[in-house]
């Protein structure tokens, strides 16, 4: 999740992300493409891929999972920030693509426009509403959709190999919630305001 509520043109946003393992937890797997530039900053792991206080540039499209050795074990996690800046100029954008289990050939790729506030070919209604005082994140809105299509019965089982592939748990990922919440906190400020409206006129 954004750490702080400003992702506008040009803006550096920098996003926290907790991971931890725990019996039964999985995170799956999937494919992350952006056109902007994302720093990941681990700030604290134990069993994990990424040491604890290292920096990696990720490229444009990367791999991303829970990074844990085993994340069915408990005490496991990973704590990182991941900072991506965001563009000023036209056409920033990202998808997520997920790859059948067995076969490794692509279930789906979703990819849509993320331009943020201020850049030349923003959507004030791309991701929420444009009466919106809480923005919603692009990535995390995007995460959503995508599990959504992913899950479909029509994506799931591949179309290449056959393979029914297992449901992806968004539990773990959390996006779902932010998604929601922040869509909550929006509908609160404008009920707040609505009703002040109408008792001090
Ligand atoms: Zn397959």
């Amino acid at each position: 999740m954004p750490i702080f509520p400003y992702d506008g043109a040009g803006v550096m946003v920098p996003c926290g992300a907790m991971l931890y393992g725990g019996p039964g937890r999985t995170h799956h797997h999937f494919f992350h493409w952006n056109t902007v530039s994302e720093l990941l900053v681990s700030w604290g792991t134990n069993e994990a891929m990424i040491p604890t206080g290292s920096l990696m540039a990720t490229q444009p499209f990367h791999g991303v999972n829970s990074f844990l050795r085993d994340e069915t074990k408990e005490g496991t996690f990973a704590l990182v920030t991941i900072t991506q800046r965001q563009s000023s100029e036209a056409g920033q954008s990202e998808a997520l693509t997920a790859k059948c289990a067995k076969c490794k050939k692509d279930l789906v790729k979703f990819e849509y426009g993320s331009a943020p506030e201020g850049a030349p070919d923003h959507d004030p209604n791309a991701f929420g509403d444009e009466t919106d005082v809480f923005p919603q994140f692009s990535t995390q809105w995007g995460g959503v959709e995508f599990v959504r299509i992913r899950n479909s019965d029509d994506v799931r089982v591949c179309a290449n190999c056959g393979h029914e592939n297992e449901i992806f748990d968004l539990r773990p990922w959390g996006w779902d919630r932010l998604v929601g919440q922040t869509r909550v906190s929006n509908a609160a400020f404008h009920a707040l305001a609505g009703s002040a409206k109408e008792v001090l006129g």
